[in-house]
């Protein structure tokens, strides 16, 4: 590395930055109007607007990337949440126990200047049953007068409050000191207590494209137990299934099985709920409804688990109701929409009658098997000479920037760092992209390509 005019210590630097799992999570829960958004917005940077937001507004994203003393982590946010669907105290907690099973950690936002009132009180509740490390913020604490405020919140059981004030930035610092505290260093649904456990599978997708009616299909008599102990004392939400000789879980079930009924802000809940069973997903089933046209939401839902690096496959599901005709457009569609993931596993499926659904499993075997695949550095090297000297970079302003050489940072998915001697354009890193997924596989997940120049 030396010779290549980068020095040790800057090459491990950046194998480990690359090679950062997936992130912990950490949701942000409270009732309406206390300042959730605002909070996260802080703790995103502003980044992203998020107050802006109208109800009924379709909200797509809901986790966001934050960074405070050098460390990351995923917020999820709450604040879009419609109050008035269920009624104030159902939706919260309905919204609260969500985020809550999807994080590591949490932080609980109460309004200062109300004090704690009975809705508080019950997500309160939630929290203590759900055994999740928790941070108080007594927020809207503005000046030292709210502080008092704040102290009184010691009332409900959490441990100490701490005084924010979101809108002006009086006193995050401090919390997030005490969030990183929360936080463990990778989150637990991944790396913890459930490796060697069944794989978790999130099947998503727009409503009516047929999730329940697929997995009651696979399941059908099979459906062994509902899952009580993960993670959380109470989680109603995992189902686990045989399929194939193996046991599968199933995360998420319960949105499924339409728990929960709502018809505003059904377009927001839906969106909470993917994020959350793509967090705690190793893969993603994302079901299209082929007797429709592909649309944006469909996109959307794809690019959560994509960007959540998560492995993919991608069923076709209701083909038994294709005509020539549709059938000839979904394959147009499919080519044009479907292209950025063209690498995903497809099958062609049918939950009314069944029509290849022994091919979903092997489906996502393989997609599983390319999100852990790990390349020998000595391959990769051997790879990347070779295709630097028949496809060199076009030369810029007089200079032809190199692969000088490249490693595997980390699995799950595959991360890639390049060590360049120049920028090299972003045609030739899809090139590089393109190339190793022909010469390595790696079908059914996304793969991150860090590049490092020499200075
Ligand atoms: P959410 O519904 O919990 O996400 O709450 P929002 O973040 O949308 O905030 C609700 C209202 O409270 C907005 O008008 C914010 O400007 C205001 N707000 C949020 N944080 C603070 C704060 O620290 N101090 C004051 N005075 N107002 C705040
Ligand atoms: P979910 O909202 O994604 O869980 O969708 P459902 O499983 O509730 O299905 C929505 C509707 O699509 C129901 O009327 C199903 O009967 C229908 N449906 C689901 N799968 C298929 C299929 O493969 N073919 C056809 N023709 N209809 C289907």
């Amino acid at each position: 590395a030396a010779e290549e005019g980068f020095d040790l210590e800057d090459v491990e630097g950046a194998i480990e930055e690359a090679g950062h799992g997936p992130l912990p999570v950490l949701a942000v829960v409270g009732r309406p109007n206390v300042g959730k958004s605002t909070l996260v917005n802080r703790m995103i940077g502003r980044r992203e607007a998020v107050v802006e937001d109208k109800p009924g507004v379709t909200r797509d994203r809901v986790t966001y990337e934050a960074e405070w003393a050098g460390r990351r982590f995923k917020v999820v946010d709450t604040g879009g949440w419609e109050q008035d669907v269920l009624g104030i105290d159902a939706s919260v907690a309905a919204q609260a126990e969500f985020a809550i099973e999807a994080a590591d950690a949490v932080v609980f936002v109460v309004d200062a200047t109300v004090g704690a009132t009975d809705t508080d009180e019950a997500v309160v509740k939630l929290l203590r049953r759900a055994g999740k490390p928790v941070v108080l913020a007594a927020n809207k604490v503005d000046g030292p007068s709210g502080e008092a405020d704040a102290a009184m919140l010691w009332s409900l059981g959490l441990g100490e409050p701490f005084p924010v004030s979101a809108l002006h930035g009086r006193g995050t610092g401090d919390l997030l000191d005490e969030v990183l505290k929360a936080l463990p260093d990778a989150p637990a649904q991944t790396f913890g207590a459930t490796v060697g456990g069944p794989r978790r599978i999130a099947l998503i997708g727009r409503p009516n494209v047929g999730k329940s009616s697929l997995l009651n299909k696979v399941a059908g008599e099979e459906r062994v137990v509902v899952d009580a102990t993960a993670g959380t004392t109470r989680d109603p939400v995992d189902e686990l299934i045989e399929l194939g000789g193996t046991t599968w879980k199933f995360v998420d079930t319960a949105g499924i099985r339409k728990r929960v009924h709502l018809q505003e802000g059904a377009d927001y809940y839906a969106s909470l709920r993917t994020a959350a069973a793509v967090e705690k997903a190793e893969v993603a089933v994302v079901l299209i409804d082929t007797s429709e046209s592909i649309s944006v939401q469909d996109q959307r839902i794809i690019t959560m688990a994509v960007e959540a690096g998560r492995a993919l496959v991608i069923a076709y599901n209701k083909w038994d109701s294709l005509d020539e005709e549709r059938r000839y457009y979904l394959e147009r569609e499919i080519e044009t929409e479907m292209q950025q993931v063209s690498w995903a596993p497809r099958v062609n499926v049918s939950a009314r009658t069944g029509r290849h659904m022994e091919k979903l499993v092997p489906a996502i075997e393989t997609a599983l098997a390319g999100w852990e695949t790990r390349v020998p550095t000595g391959r990769l090297n051997a790879f990347l000479g070779e295709l630097v000297s028949a496809h060199p970079h076009p030369i810029r302003g007089g200079k032809q920037p190199r692969i000088l050489f490249g490693t595997q940072a980390g699995t799950k998915p595959p991360r890639f760092v390049l060590f360049a001697s120049g920028f090299l354009e972003h045609g030739y890193r899809r090139f590089v992209e393109r190339r190793l997924r022909e010469e390595f596989g790696f079908e059914g997940t996304p793969i991150h390509i860090s590049v490092r120049v020499r200075e």
